[in-house]
């Protein structure tokens, strides 16, 4: 038997879920230790590049700089937007070199290619907290936030998943291109070679030393591209573990999706997830001024510029349901039908 799920029935919130095994059951598994080394290689050595950030040799304002604007472009423009909102769920559309290019921003991230990202989120969504769910933080904390990506388990093999969610990316030769031979990763590698070049030549450029170049180059990869990364990482993954625990629910959906502050807050609007599981198509994710959504106000802008258009908005009947503050059942149909069809 793989290290898969055992299917324990729980009664969650009014909604049935088929729990995960425990942690204990996955590491007396047999296969426990297949480690998933392309993911838990680069895992690793991002976060001691991160690290590097304590040492005073590393430091630079512009790095530091960077790092914070590099949450909002690679953050919030690649991933929330790009790979979440637009590709995985079609909550907008928008001329294709914007699409291209906020999914370029994406894959800078390191988050996996395009298609094998949408692939693992549709299927968390039709599954949401259920047996095939690749990262449900209903088997321990730690399993949803990254052991799903560093531990061989069969709900993470992509092959026929990507076949099955991500029929829509496999038509354009772009995302194709992109997972053949991995290129994908070798755009993520440029990127973040950029940043040493950038702050290498720069330097060279003024007048400065070969040692004051290097400096410069390694303090914008250490800030601009490490710490950058695992802060993004991390956004991500709490909004795979975290909203999936801890937090308040607006509506009782079939799963354990929760609406957490911290996460929101952070993760400039993801955080919101019980309402975006309650309505997964809908480009706004935080309802009114509590629950604030940077992402939703950057399409908002994006729309009043003309790029973004068939904008998919809060469903009425479920801010209905909101305000008369009644917990409703939701399916989330919208997303069923368009994650299978696709
Ligand atoms: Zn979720
Ligand atoms: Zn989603």
């Amino acid at each position: 038997m793989g290290l898969n799920i055992v299917a324990k029935e729980t009664r969650c919130h009014g909604a049935i879920v088929g729990s995960l095994m425990n942690e204990a059951d996955i590491l007396a598994s047999p296969r426990a230790w297949r480690i998933k080394w392309q993911y838990a290689g680069p895992i690793i050595v991002v976060h001691v590049a991160a690290l590097l950030a304590c040492l005073p040799w590393f430091f630079s304002w512009t790095g530091v700089v960077l790092a914070i604007l590099g949450l909002y472009v690679f953050g919030t423009l690649g991933m929330n937007i790009g790979y979440h909102r637009l590709l995985t769920h079609r909550g907008f559309t928008c001329p294709k070199w914007m699409e291209r290019a906020s999914a370029i921003l994406g894959v800078c991230c390191a988050e996996e290619s395009p298609t094998v990202w949408v692939t693992w989120h549709r299927q968390h969504h039709h599954e949401a907290d259920k047996e095939p769910d690749p990262h449900s933080p209903l088997t321990s904390f730690l399993w949803g936030h990254l052991g799903w990506l560093m531990i061989k388990n069969d709900n993470s093999n992509t092959a026929s998943a990507v076949r099955r969610y991500s029929k829509d990316l496999l038509k354009d030769p772009f995302y194709v291109w992109l997972e053949k031979s991995d290129n994908w990763f070798k755009v993520v590698t440029i990127s973040w070679a950029a940043f040493f070049v950038a702050g290498f030549v720069s330097v060279n450029l003024t007048g400065g030393t070969t040692a004051d170049a290097i400096q410069f180059g390694l303090s914008l990869l250490v800030w601009g591209v490490a710490v950058r990364t695992v802060a993004v990482w991390h956004i991500t993954w709490s909004v795979n573990s975290i909203t999936h625990l801890w937090g308040y629910r607006n509506y009782d959906t079939p799963d354990n999706s929760r609406n957490n502050i911290f996460v929101g807050i952070i993760a400039n609007g993801e955080g919101w997830h019980n309402n975006h599981h309650a309505d997964p198509r809908s480009a706004r994710h935080g309802l009114d001024w509590r629950e604030p959504d940077i992402t939703w106000l950057t399409i908002r802008a994006l729309m009043a510029l003309g790029l973004a258009r068939d904008v998919a908005l809060p469903s009425p009947r479920l801010a209905a349901a909101l305000k008369s503050r009644k917990l409703r059942n939701i399916e989330g149909p919208r997303q069923r039908a368009q994650s299978i069809d696709a």
